[in-house]
């Protein structure tokens, strides 16, 4: 039987410190494949750049704007990064983004519209150990919160990701950064997509 042969378009999340940038990096050192071409973007980073157009300058500062604002900037950089050619586009980014007015989706149904994500990642951990690593990591500016906030939002994670995974018909696979594991983790990620 021949299968249609497509690019893959992963969308890899998971709250802040959770270590999905740590992870991916490791991916891309741990792959085996080298006849496919991977090309690694923070769905941020890109942002940033969009929104320094308009006189943002830190990363940190990009969830305190307007909602509406967000939405804008979300579809252009959906928009750049839908032009992406490589094999394996992996896309480094979060289920939703705390603000004032509520929590805001990373992946709305208009940005996955453009993106047509093929596999979503969503990495997760002990509540605990995502505290820890928020708290000793001093390279970002990151919100301080309690175990407790860290818990309800992985609810909202996992509401925010099955609603993804429904409306493109792309699976969600679970992935558990253990403290101190992060090659299983990657390795896992890995075998969900093929690489
Ligand atoms: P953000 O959404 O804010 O960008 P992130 O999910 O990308 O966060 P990282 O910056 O990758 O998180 O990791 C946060 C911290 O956790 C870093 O200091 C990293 O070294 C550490 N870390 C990540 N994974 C592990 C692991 N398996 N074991 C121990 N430390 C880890
Ligand atoms: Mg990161």
């Amino acid at each position: 039987m021949l299968y249609l042969v497509e690019n893959k378009r992963v969308i890899v999340v998971g709250i802040p410190g959770v270590g999905k940038t740590t992870i991916i990096k490791k991916i891309v050192e741990m792959i085996k494949d080298n006849t496919k071409s991977v090309n690694v973007k923070s769905f941020g980073s890109i942002m940033l750049q969009v929104a320094k157009e308009n006189g943002i300058q830190d990363r940190d500062e990009l969830r305190t704007l307007p909602v509406l604002e967000q939405k804008k900037l979300q579809k252009n950089t959906a928009e750049k990064l839908s032009k992406i050619e490589d094999d394996v586009v992996i896309i480094d980014t979060h289920a939703f983004i705390k603000t004032p007015e509520g929590y805001n989706p990373g992946l709305p149904y208009h940005v996955l519209k453009i993106i047509e994500p093929t596999h979503f990642i969503l990495v997760t951990a002990k509540t605990e150990e995502i505290y820890n690593r928020r708290m000793k990591d001093e390279t970002r500016n990151r919100d301080r919160v309690s175990i407790n906030t860290i818990k309800k939002e992985l609810g909202i994670q996992s509401a925010m990701m099955s609603a993804c995974s429904i409306l493109t018909g792309s699976p969600l696979k679970p992935v558990l950064n253990s403290e101190g594991k992060l090659e299983e983790a990657a390795d896992q990620i890995i075998q969900a997509i093929g690489l």
